[in-house]
């Protein structure tokens, strides 16, 4: 019968359908695998940037204390000892050179103050994407190269297989599949089960079930297909639901 031959094909489609999802799956894993090292790299050179900058932020730390001590030990020189006019301009002059080098030094500092923390930021950032997309991986299902590879070489035939017998259809009924496959992803047909369609649950009138039960007699064209008078999709009783 038409509807049996267009239920088996419709699985086959499914099967195909199934099957590319899961490369693309695959795909994506490996594609995420790829960011993950690559924020992984981010990341380490983030920290080694870090680092310079904690070692520089020591290093000013240091400079300012020196050249604080300086200060004090020249202002003190300048209040307690008999000088010489000569010597008081020239002292004060150090003092002036020790200051402008303190300014200097404490811009620097504050510079770097902010560099880190647009590093700190920086690293913020990239460990939440690294964890997103680790996330994202894990929500995945896994599978290795090798099943991959296989799955793959199935559908060249898989493929040829679902166009032979499209061929040999009827070719309104090939329309109508075809059509129906686009509307509703792959799958034209929903079952029947207690009088129901399967696929948008409402129960079908006396007339399509008579129609569903009678339909046999009537050979392989597309006017013999019943259509569920909800949602349109070709409607199949399996052999055991006719009776
Ligand atoms: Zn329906």
């Amino acid at each position: 019968m038409l509807i049996d031959e267009l239920w088996e094909l419709q699985q086959l489609q499914l099967d195909y359908r199934q099957k590319e999802r899961l490369l693309q799956e695959l795909d994506l894993s490996s594609s995420l695998r790829k960011k993950i090292a690559e924020t992984q790299e981010q990341l380490a050179e983030l920290q080694s940037q870090l680092e310079t900058f904690r070692a520089e932020e020591v290093k000013i730390a240091q400079k300012l204390e020196d050249i604080t001590t300086k200060v004090h030990e020249a202002s003190a020189r300048l209040g307690k000892e008999e000088m010489s006019e000569d010597k008081v301009q020239k002292l004060e002059a150090k003092m002036k050179k020790l200051t402008q080098d303190k300014e200097k030094h404490e811009e620097a500092q504050s510079r770097n103050f902010h560099d880190r923390q647009n590093v700190d930021d920086q690293i913020r950032a990239t460990q939440l994407m690294a964890e997103k997309l680790r996330k994202e991986l894990d929500s995945i299902p896994q599978s290795d190269a090798a099943s991959k590879a296989a799955v793959k070489k199935s559908l060249p035939a898989l493929l040829k297989e679902i166009e032979t017998r499209k061929s040999k259809l009827p070719l309104d009924a090939k329309l109508i599949f075809e059509n129906l496959s686009d509307k509703f992803s792959g799958a034209p047909i929903a079952r029947v089960t207690s009088s129901t369609c399967d696929y948008c649950h409402v129960r079908l009138s006396a007339r399509t079930l008579f129609s569903l039960r009678n339909g046999e007699e009537k050979g392989s064209h597309a006017g013999n297909l019943i259509r569920c008078e909800i949602c349109g999709k070709i409607l199949y009783a399996g052999s055991g639901d006719r009776e």
